[in-house]
């Protein structure tokens, strides 16, 4: 790695020794920023590589809540207000034990990058909390809900900072977090919160977003080897939104997806999801918030407790659940297996051993910050939307989408061609994002 690049890592590195998962995601960006670094030096001069690193603001604050039996409990919230030099702050608020700084920090650091990617005027950001919604009902989470937009209220406005949804956080959850930001602020319509409900501000596809817009990147990919979708077989992790679009969209395209999991474990499905199974799931996850093993007993269908998706012979991987899910062994037995290509729609689900594997291999690889980005660019479109006081039609949007994700994938391979890197979607996703937001902190001065 070039020197000065070296010492903003080892720089970071000592001043938050702790926060491993930021570190990995900063590595993981700035080893592929040094062909940007080295064409252009007025980045260097500008201390942009310092800059972009270190948050513009970091809020935390308690969140004191009563759990249904009155008692008093406590959880730490967080803000991190990334940058903000290409528009207001926008990111996802994550509900999840696994919170702390280091994965909110690794979360607004990607979002930054991801944001530029989408061309829309966002900024980045992330937020959310160590409470864990598994397991408690709809008042506890109604009042965490409640306490949490109590202090975070004063952080966030439409012209601001502009949340959204995350793990743990769905449409129920931006209800209750709707409900009490009115309610402080006697302000309706103004688009403080994206990912709302369909009759109170929300975007139809914004649900859809996510899983659609990572299987539109996979689909593009595919077509610059003259390969198409239909008749894939694909593994597809997690069972919450992203997954569940995902599978949703495999299906409409003739695909097979064979896979769907949760931390209990995978539900194998060697013939494809079928329709009744994914409106079993949906009803399963999004109602009656059960686990994902009921679906395999409910049709009878192998699950395997503890297992990952990875063990199967499939063409396509997207792994939609969490950070590091698919480690370099995993992406060895997908390779073994014959995978031609790997979208990630959760963000950095895959462990550099596990990237750099698959790029040795020749597989299509697509970091989640170009492959997921869909879900962020439909809720700029809903910003835009609620402004303009008007709602587009489900075909109007979704073409949007399909448009945005057309263009992140032009992007991103042109970018990685131009920097002598063809086929590396990682570097050519960095660069690109890295380069609008350098661009505007070098035009704007030493204080953006
Ligand atoms: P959800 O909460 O709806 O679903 C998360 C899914 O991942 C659940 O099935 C959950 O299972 C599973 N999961 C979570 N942690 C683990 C773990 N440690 N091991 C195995 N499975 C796990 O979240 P989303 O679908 O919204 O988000 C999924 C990923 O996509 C995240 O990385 C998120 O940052 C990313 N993303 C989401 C966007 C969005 O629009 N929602 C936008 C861009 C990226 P269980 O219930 O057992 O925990």
């Amino acid at each position: 790695m070039d020197k000065y690049i070296e010492s903003v890592y080892e720089s970071l590195v000592q001043k938050d020794p702790l926060q491993k998962t930021f570190h990995q995601a900063a590595l993981e960006v700035l080893e592929t920023l040094e062909p940007a670094i080295k064409k252009f030096p007025q980045y260097k001069e500008h201390k942009i590589l310092e800059r972009i690193v270190e948050p513009e603001r970091i809020v935390q604050f308690r969140v004191p809540w009563k759990d249904r039996n009155g008692e008093i409990q406590i959880n730490r919230g967080y803000r991190i207000q990334y940058n903000s030099a290409i528009g207001p702050y926008k990111g996802g608020f994550r509900l999840h034990p696994t919170v702390d700084l280091g994965v909110m920090k690794f979360l607004g650091f990607e979002q930054t990058l991801k944001n530029s990617l989408t061309t829309l005027p966002m900024g980045g950001a992330k937020g959310g909390s160590d409470f864990d919604p598994k397991g408690k009902n709809d008042s506890e989470v109604e009042n965490f809900c409640h306490s949490f937009i109590m202090e975070m209220y004063r952080h966030i406005g439409q012209f601001t900072d502009v949340p959204a949804g995350d793990i743990g956080v769905g449409g129920r959850e931006i209800g209750y977090m709707y409900a009490a930001y009115r309610k402080i602020t006697n302000e309706h319509g103004s688009c403080v919160l994206t990912g709302k409900g369909w009759g109170w501000g929300g975007s139809l596809i914004r649900p859809q977003a996510t899983g659609y817009g990572a299987t539109y990147f996979a689909e593009e990919m595919l077509k610059t080897k003259k390969d198409a979708f239909k008749g894939k077989k694909v593994a597809i992790s997690g069972s919450g939104n992203v997954a569940q679009y995902a599978v949703e969209k495999c299906m409409q395209l003739g695909a097979k997806a064979v896979t769907v999991s949760d931390s209990d474990g995978t539900v194998y499905m060697p013939d494809g999801m079928t329709k009744a199974q994914w409106d079993y799931m949906m009803d399963l996850k999004n109602v009656k918030r059960g686990r994902i093993s009921d679906l395999a007993a409910k049709f009878k269908l192998e699950f395997a407790k503890g297992g990952k998706p990875w063990e199967y012979k499939v063409d396509i991987a997207m792994p939609c659940a969490t950070q590091n899910e698919l480690d370099g062994k995993d992406a060895q037995k997908l390779i073994d297996g014959g995978v031609k290509a790997v979208s990630e729609g959760a963000n950095m689900p895959t462990t550099p051993e596990g990237v750099t594997a698959f790029q040795k291999a020749g597989v299509l690889f697509a970091p989640g910050k170009a492959s997921n980005a869909g879900g962020v660019a439909t809720s700029g479109l809903e910003m835009a939307q609620n402004s303009q006081r008007l709602f587009w039609s489900a075909e109007e949007v979704d073409q949007k989408l399909h448009g945005i994700m057309v263009n992140i994938h032009q992007n991103a391979y042109e970018t990685a061609k131009l920097f002598g890197q063809p086929g590396n979607y990682v570097l050519g996703a960095n660069i690109a994002g890295f380069l609008k937001v350098a661009n505007a902190m070098v035009a704007q001065g030493y204080l953006a």
